[in-house]
């Protein structure tokens, strides 16, 4: 028996894929009118985006706004390039071809640019890092990321324009719109002189959706790049009225339950005990019934063995066992949600008391708990943030902010620095189904969003 949590996913993907093949062969005449409707699209967008540029921002901030719109061309091309080039986590040359691709417009906005290497036993790309200095302001860390859960033999789905609205393709919302919503709000600034005193980094990780293990390799140059600045802002997919202020982080373990391999008849006897099996399902089962009701905790078995012999890695175990033999052992993996550092203490402490103590005769388990990413806790730094961009929401006519409930969104890349400096995240483009083959970003409200973006840039760097 073996067991595994991508397949059934990939089977479809595929399925996916060949469907699209075969209609966009069958269907070769309407290339030359969507080409028309993909002009008559960029024009619409071109069009001043919302009558937003009459509400309550002065002369530069308008210019500002006018000067995204007049880009969006462009920044739509820049999209496109950088969608249909794969940056699957572990597809080293893809990710540093997405980052390539944005050298020459950083450069020529004063920025200087290197890559962080990582050691060659992590087998990742790094991280793209884009600084300039300047004398006024906040210092400003802008983060986003280049990688994308779609490694190269998984189905491609290039940038595709769905109706006037939407497009689809590859991490277009997760977060290759995050990454050129930065670039074109840079742009935007820089075009009307709003750069020259600024202090800025532009900090693009190329393994956020690995959850960038080990952190404290992957993540040192960017916690020392945060404390030399003064506010982070994050580009991960966005709202026009959320944002997000705390994000739960996210950890991994692993359980190991052993009990006596005998014949299936003499189980619950005092010599052959329970198994492994009965075992293991008590304690997830007391998981369950002693932390279920805690607010902001979820805890997730994702994988669950059991038999006479397991042999596992990272996200595959492969079983081996018999309906009349007493199971020797089981391995269960999964994860565990938290907001705040005591929840995270407070729950493992709780979960390793279950798997420690109580245990059905003839049988012992343990659990590995491993760092992942830490929770991003809301506090006063972030409100203050979260006021600036609030005032600007209303300033722009988009009307009223709220933060974001940590539970509906997953950790994130913001959660490592959160700690040291004010943070805010949900800057980067609105879409949905991140993750998977139909993943959209809404090209209405990219304009506005990075605008909005781009003005609290040039707000905070005054
Ligand atoms: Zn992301």
């Amino acid at each position: 028996m073996r067991i595994s949590g991508a397949g059934k996913e990939f089977l479809l993907n595929r399925d996916f894929a060949v469907n699209c093949g075969i209609r966009v062969k069958l269907q070769l005449t309407t290339v030359i009118f969507m080409k028309i409707f993909y002009t008559w699209v960029i024009i619409l967008l071109c069009l001043p985006s919302t009558a937003l540029l009459a509400q309550k921002l002065t002369a530069v901030e308008k210019k500002i706004a006018a000067a995204v719109d007049q880009q969006i061309p462009q920044t739509l091309r820049l999209l496109e390039d950088i969608v249909n080039v794969n940056s699957g986590s572990l597809n080293v040359t893809g990710v540093r071809q997405s980052g390539e691709l944005l050298r020459k417009d950083l450069e020529e906005m004063g920025f200087t640019v290197r890559w962080v290497i990582m050691p060659d036993s992590i087998k990742t790309a790094g991280h793209l890092v884009a600084s300039r200095k300047g004398k006024k302001g906040k210092k400003i860390l802008l983060l986003a990321h280049l990688d994308t859960v779609f490694e190269p033999d998984m189905p491609s789905n290039p940038y595709t324009m769905l109706n006037d609205s939407t497009v689809t393709g590859q991490g277009v919302v997760d977060d290759k719109g995050g990454v050129i919503a930065i670039i074109a709000a840079l742009k935007s600034l820089h075009q009307t002189n709003q750069l020259n005193d600024a202090t800025i980094t532009v900090y693009l990780t190329g393994d956020e959706e690995l959850g960038g293990i080990p952190s404290d390799v992957t993540r040192a140059d960017m916690i020392t790049e945060a404390k030399r600045h003064d506010v982070a802002l994050s580009f991960e997919a966005g709202e026009l009225n959320k944002i997000t202020t705390s994000r739960r982080g996210a950890d991994t373990w692993r359980m190991y339950v052993y009990g006596n391999q005998a014949h299936s008849s003499r189980i619950f006897s005092e010599r052959a005990g329970y198994g492994a099996i009965y075992e293991s399902v008590r304690i997830i089962e007391s998981f369950r019934q002693t932390l279920s009701g805690e607010k902001y905790l979820t805890f997730n078995p994702g994988i669950f063995a059991g038999g006479t012999t397991i042999i596992d890695s990272v996200d595959n175990i492969t079983v081996y066992g018999k309906d009349n033999i007493i199971a020797a052992q089981s391995t269960i993996m999964g994860d565990v949600r938290f907001l705040g550092e005591q929840q995270r203490r407070e729950a493992r402490e709780k979960m390793r008391k279950i798997v420690e103590n109580g245990n059905l005769p003839g049988t012992r388990a343990e659990i590995h708990f491993s760092n992942g990413i830490p929770s991003m806790s809301p506090g006063e730094a972030n409100n203050a943030l979260l006021q600036e961009i609030r005032k600007l929401n209303l300033d722009m006519g988009l009307g009223e902010m709220q933060p974001n409930d940590p539970m509906e969104r997953g950790a994130g890349d913001i959660s490592f620095i959160a700690d040291h400096i004010p943070s805010l995240d949900g800057l980067g483009p609105s879409g949905s189904g991140a993750h998977a083959p139909g993943e959209v970003l809404h090209l209405k409200q990219f304009p506005v969003l990075i605008q909005r973006a781009a003005i609290l840039i040039y707000r905070l760097s005054r």
